[in-house]
């Protein structure tokens, strides 16, 4: 590994992010949960917005998760901060709201796992432990032509360990692994990957053999499951009724009332035995959410409703309360709010 070239590459054309500033493992912890499934220019207001609410393990401890929601709120996959919470809660009440400074008390805290314990080593404590997320295992692969199928568990615990003895050898863990960051991100792109400006053009196999579009290799991903939902935005006086969300997926988000169906009468029906009176007044263009492993296709219509079951909610307005993505969308196609 050419790897002063890399660090050298690195300090001269690393991109002004706030989260690569600081050594507060804390606030590392944080950026790289936020980086997990969203790009960097997204996440950077969000991960601003944050810190300013909850600068502290103890302030995101203290916290409501209904408060975290709202200040991510649009993000997307919130799971991660359900576990971002869970996981400060656990420092806050065990260790004091101090992040250990060991491999294996940090992978003890829910939602830590061995991608975010790497990242806090070598980032915040410049330890010799992997961070080897997406865009390390485009460079490697293609750097090494490293022919095995990165969608299986297998392979990327494989070249975790690789990536351990690199950054080992390294004498600089804190360097290494921002800048094969950086280097991913930036230069050794997914497609059009630019091998003039990379610091290791001289060693890398795939660009030598012209075969850098081969790497990494990824099986593909399995067709997602599809659903289609009636989405019923009713008023019950000068209220909306929705619905406190239990499942795993957008736990703890208001919706608007959702019914799996494959035809309007059917779910009026459901609709009915659910306990609503309903009177349907319009329609408006279905709306679709792609998930990671699901579709939703939604048929939205509005109306009222002279019944609230008692497992649904009114509210006024959607101000200061969590909104999901989803909901986002059905506000703004619809008008109503
Ligand atoms: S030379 Fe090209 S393919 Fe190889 S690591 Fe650099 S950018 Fe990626």
């Amino acid at each position: 590994m050419e790897y002063l070239r890399l660090f050298d590459w690195y300090h001269t054309n690393k991109r002004d992010l706030p989260f690569r500033k600081t050594s507060n493992p804390y606030l590392i912890w944080v950026s790289e949960v936020m980086l997990q499934q969203t790009q960097v220019d997204t996440m950077l207001p969000y991960y601003e917005r944050f810190i300013k609410r909850f600068p502290t393990v103890e302030s995101l401890a203290l916290s409501t998760i209904e408060e975290v929601l709202t200040i991510v709120s649009g993000i997307g996959y919130y799971k991660r901060f359900r576990m971002l919470k869970k996981g400060a809660s656990y420092v806050y009440s065990n260790l004091d709201g101090i992040l250990p400074k060991t491999y294996d008390e940090l992978r003890k805290i829910p939602g830590i796992g061995a991608y975010t314990a790497g990242a806090i080593m070598s980032i915040a404590y410049n330890l010799a432990y992997p961070a080897t997320d997406g865009n390390v295992i485009r460079v490697l692969s293609r750097v090494y032509e490293i022919n095995d199928d990165f969608r299986l568990d297998k392979h990327r615990k494989k070249l975790d360990i690789f990536n351990k003895e690199l950054i080992e050898r390294s004498n600089n863990p804190h360097d290494y692994t921002q800048s094969m960051m950086e280097l991913g991100a930036t230069v050794c792109k997914k497609s059009n990957p630019d091998c003039k400006a990379c610091p290791l053009n001289s060693i890398c196999l795939a660009k030598k053999h012209q075969t850098t579009m081969n790497y990494p290799v990824l099986s593909p991903l399995k067709s997602k499951k599809e659903i289609n939902y009636f989405v019923f935005i009713l008023k019950y006086e000068e209220t909306f009724i929705v619905r406190k969300r239990t499942e795993e997926l957008l736990n703890g988000f208001n919706e608007f009332i959702f019914i799996e169906s494959d035809s309007l009468n059917g779910a009026l029906l459901k609709l009915e035995a659910l306990g609503f009176d309903v009177v349907i007044y319009e329609n408006y263009p279905k709306v679709k959410h792609v998930f990671t492993h699901l579709v939703w296709h939604m048929e939205v219509y509005s109306g009222i409703s002279k019944k609230v079951p008692d497992s649904y909610l009114t509210i006024k307005n959607f101000s200061n309360m969590p909104l999901s993505t989803v909901m986002d969308k059905l506000i703004k196609t619809t008008h109503l709010i």
